[in-house]
């Protein structure tokens, strides 16, 4: 959602401001950064930057703070660096253009209406669109800052969906890239109070686009994972096979305490519904270790789900305790030898299932889609079910959708031959 926010942004700024962007820092008239908060590295790493970013700018040239850090420090932000020139939340990127005209601003509001605001467009990639379904998150995850940064949770109109992912295929895309917080909430409160909707029905609609030959959302939530919209996700063939599935912890009793709605067992289900509807699918997750109060005992769900499961692949994290959370409160916050220890043991039984997965694509053909070419004339994109795949070759592949055959596996990605 951020590289979204970003290019909202260099769009906005374009267009009514003519700015443009420059690959080096010096020649900037305007630096924005874009900031994440959901850890707390993010955080302490923002000041830094701007410290060094305040020394080496141009003469006269402005700095500015946008995203999930500007929403929840605000002001507190020009205070403790007072050569920033404004402050922009991740509900406010509308707001960007104005921001810059006016030192000292500070636009904060999380619940503030974007939803039917008509961006400017740019988007980085030729071949796939980003686009916005959602804003903000309804969830109460104990852990997470997201909803007091991004605010609640409001779906974006179909149509204006629609007419945007219309917009990017005339001009060239051929995937898109769905994003939300909660993905497959989608359509439960509308701003103007339209009625309800779901993921499912957006989906349909979606592949209705002609010439729009891919789509990928993330992220979907484990509780709204019903089976008729596990039925659309394995039998619509626009879909591509490769889904997020967030575990955060495998414990009843943590998993509770986190407030994500959904116990061990639902999981476990929904991911054996997933692998046998799905042939071929990816299914990738995210995991907290060492939540508060989180038992040697209770992280062995963990490792349980991430050995029935053998995902594809896992964003790993240590719990980070989070202003504005329940969390940040609890008793029995984990010393970090213990979270360290247990964020490796996950590690390590992952890279056994990566392996193990990547060498079955060897001798197999799949279809990709190319979109970007390595000075060592090697050329990458992605299957449809999200690995990534080099082979020799031309531009001419660019933007074109091709069957190869893997002819090389590695932990991270394949090499193969184009299939002719
Ligand atoms: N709504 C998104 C969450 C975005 S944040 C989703 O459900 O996928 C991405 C991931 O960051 C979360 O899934 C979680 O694993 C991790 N995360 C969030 N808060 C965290 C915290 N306080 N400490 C460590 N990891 C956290």
């Amino acid at each position: 959602m951020n590289v979204r926010d970003t290019e909202h942004m260099i769009a906005e700024l374009g267009k009514h401001q003519s700015y443009e962007t420059t690959q080096n820092m010096e020649d900037a008239d305007l630096i924005v950064i874009n900031t994440c908060s959901v850890r707390e590295k993010p955080v302490a790493k923002l000041f830094s930057e701007l410290g060094n970013y305040n020394k080496k700018k141009k003469d006269g040239a402005k700095i500015g703070v946008t995203g999930c850090t500007a929403s929840h420090l605000g002001g507190d932000i020009i205070k403790r660096a007072p050569y920033v020139d404004f402050v922009v939340g991740a509900r406010n990127i509308s707001k960007i253009s104005q921001a810059v005209e006016k030192k000292g601003t500070v636009e904060i509001d999380i619940n503030n209406d974007e939803t039917t605001y008509e961006f400017a467009d740019f988007r980085q990639s030729s071949y796939r669109c980003s686009v916005n379904i959602s804003l903000g998150c309804d969830k109460s995850c104990t852990f997470c800052i997201v909803p007091a940064t991004r605010g609640d949770e409001i779906s974006i109109p179909t149509e204006i969906i629609i007419k945007e992912i219309e917009k990017s295929v005339k001009n060239g895309a051929k995937e898109v890239f769905l994003l939300g917080q909660n993905v497959n909430n989608y359509g439960k409160n509308f701003s103007d109070k339209r009625d309800k909707s779901t993921f499912t029905k957006l989906l349909q609609d979606i592949s209705k686009i002609d010439g729009l030959e891919r789509i990928r959302f993330t992220s979907p939530h484990p509780l709204h994972m019903d089976d008729e919209f596990l039925q659309e996700f394995a039998s619509n063939p626009k879909i591509c096979k490769q889904i997020h599935v967030p575990l955060q912890a495998g414990n009843d009793k943590v998993l509770k305490e986190m407030r994500r709605g959904y116990t061990k067992k639902w999981f476990l289900n929904r991911c054996e519904k997933i692998r046998n509807m799905v042939p071929n699918v990816r299914i990738s997750t995210d995991i907290i270790v060492a939540f508060p109060g989180e038992t040697d005992e209770e992280f062995r769900d963990t490792i349980d789900v991430v050995e029935k499961v053998k995902f594809e692949s896992i964003f790993n994290f240590k719990y980070s305790p989070r202003p504005h959370t329940p969390a940040e409160n609890m008793p029995n916050q984990i010393e970090d030898k213990v979270a360290t220890k247990r964020l490796q043991e996950v590690i390590d039984l992952h890279k056994s299932h990566q392996d193990e997965h990547m060498e079955k694509y060897l001798g197999t053909t799949m279809k990709v889609m190319f979109e970007d070419l390595k000075p060592n004339g090697e050329i990458f994109g992605f299957s449809d079910n999200y690995c990534q795949v080099f082979v020799t070759g031309s531009e001419e592949l660019l933007g074109k959708i091709v069957d190869v055959k893997i002819t090389k596996a590695n932990r991270t990605s394949l090499k193969g031959e184009v299939v002719s």
